[in-house]
């Protein structure tokens, strides 16, 4: 991500979603500006005893509505403004799906996958080190992101723990289940699109049981999907990751998609007529999901799809033109950052339990999860109905009212 892609476009579209809102000039500009920007240098004693020198960065996007909320990147080509724009977009995110929580990102500049479990533990505990009067479980709470794990996030709990000398594991979430992870995380972004699917189905007058899905992905997000779907009912014709992917008009068997991602790494080896991912883009069914990764749908294959429902799985799978074409052609968007929201509101909830002291079930999870996330979809829906605008322009204009609310009433705005 560039700043032309990234930081720009975050501002562009707070631009745009401030348009529906009653919101003056200056309020535009402290809204576009981060709260807080931490940057540090973290030196790193290598396996080869050199010292190397990594940059890192937390931003504190907003936090009018409660404590910073959103993942740790460790990324080659990370840059400020990517950890700005990302920070930014977590604001509106915890805002659409109504958690207490405002918007921030961390990251590091590395490649981590060329860097030894003893190199990435260094890293790791000196960026906590580092950062650490700038996060907390009452001020800005981190999570795992693109190259970054549970393992990390429990060395990084650990050594905060160490700093202030207690027991805060609300300090970061999605981390080990040992650590006071949540058992219901890990799924809660898939099984969350799905309760995303079903509401939209219902307010196009059908019933989510005997549709058809099509999953682009097979990792976190569209394992889960697939899984959760299948519960309800749905029929998974096709499912593609990197390497291909499988298609069945009578459906895919869920079990074996697993097997094949066990065995060889991806769903394409099973034994199942043979799809790319163009090809799946342009399938007959009722419902497509992109889950892997950004900007797949473009004005090149937009106009291909076929699907009812654009279930938006990924964070920006759909680029800006092609959002335009799907508009037009009538296909029902579920935006990414309510789509996806169940991720962060399962961190909400393991955050709530870590606070307690008490754990839930996780039938308990995923009923509270089911009822949080069909109230932040209705209240998109509604907001699209009454304004007569896009469900994307909804959610936008929503989740940044409820911001400039919560500013407003501070008396910050
Ligand atoms: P992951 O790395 O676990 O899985 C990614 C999947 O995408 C894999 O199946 C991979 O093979 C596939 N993929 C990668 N490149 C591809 C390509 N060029 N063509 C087709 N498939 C490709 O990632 P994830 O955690 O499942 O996240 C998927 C998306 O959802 C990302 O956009 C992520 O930002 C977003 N997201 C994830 C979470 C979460 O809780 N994991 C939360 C919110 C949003």
């Amino acid at each position: 991500m560039s700043e032309e892609n990234s930081f720009v476009n975050a501002k562009k579209q707070l631009e745009n979603a401030a348009e529906y809102i009653e919101i003056d000039d200056d309020e535009l500009e402290v809204l576009k500006k981060p709260k807080r920007i931490v940057e540090v240098n973290i030196p790193v004693k290598m396996d080869d005893g050199s010292i190397k020198n990594f940059s890192g960065y937390r931003v504190l996007f907003n936090d009018a509505r409660g404590p910073g909320k959103g993942g740790i990147r460790f990324h080659p080509d990370e840059t400020l403004d990517d950890v700005k724009a990302l920070a930014c977009w977590m604001t509106w995110k915890c805002a659409v799906a109504n958690l207490p929580f405002g918007g921030a990102k961390g990251g590091i500049v590395c490649d981590g996958r060329s860097m030894s479990d003893g190199e990435l533990e260094r890293l790791s505990r000196e960026y906590i080190r580092r950062i650490y009067k700038y996060i907390g479980p009452e001020q800005d709470i981190p999570a795992p992101d693109v190259g970054t794990n549970q393992k990390i996030m429990g060395w990084m709990v650990d050594e905060y723990e160490k700093i202030v000398g207690k027991h805060k594991p609300g300090v970061i979430t999605s981390k080990p289940v040992e650590l006071g992870g949540s058992p219901g995380r890990s799924e809660s972004t898939g099984r969350g699109v799905s309760f995303m699917i079903r509401e939209a189905a219902k307010r196009l007058g059908r019933d989510v049981e005997g549709m058809s899905l099509a999953v682009q992905g097979f990792g976190n997000v569209g394992r889960h999907l697939v899984r959760s779907a299948h519960e309800m009912g749905m029929k998974i014709v096709a499912v593609t990751d990197a390497e291909g992917g499988v298609y069945d008009d009578s459906g895919l068997d869920h079990k074996k998609l697993e097997k094949s991602m066990d065995n060889h790494g991806t769903v394409a080896k099973a034994s199942y007529d043979k799809i790319t991912n163009e090809e799946l883009f342009a399938l007959d069914a009722d419902v497509l999901s992109p889950a892997a990764i950004e900007n797949v749908i473009t004005e090149e294959n937009a106009d291909g799809i076929q699907a009812d429902i654009l279930a938006e799985a990924a964070n920006g799978p759909v680029t800006p033109k092609a959002d335009e074409i799907l508009d037009e052609k009538d296909v029902f968007q579920i935006p990414d950052f309510l789509c996806n929201s169940g991720g962060v509101t399962g961190s909400y909830f393991e955050w709530v339990q870590n606070r307690y002291g008490y754990s839930w079930t996780i039938e308990e999870f995923r009923d509270k999860l089911d009822k949080k996330l069909t109230q932040a979809f209705d209240e998109v829906y509604r907001t699209h109905k009454r304004k007569g605008i896009s469900m994307r322009d909804a959610a936008y204009s929503l989740s940044v009212k409820k911001v400039v609310d919560s500013m407003r009433s501070r008396g910050s705005l």
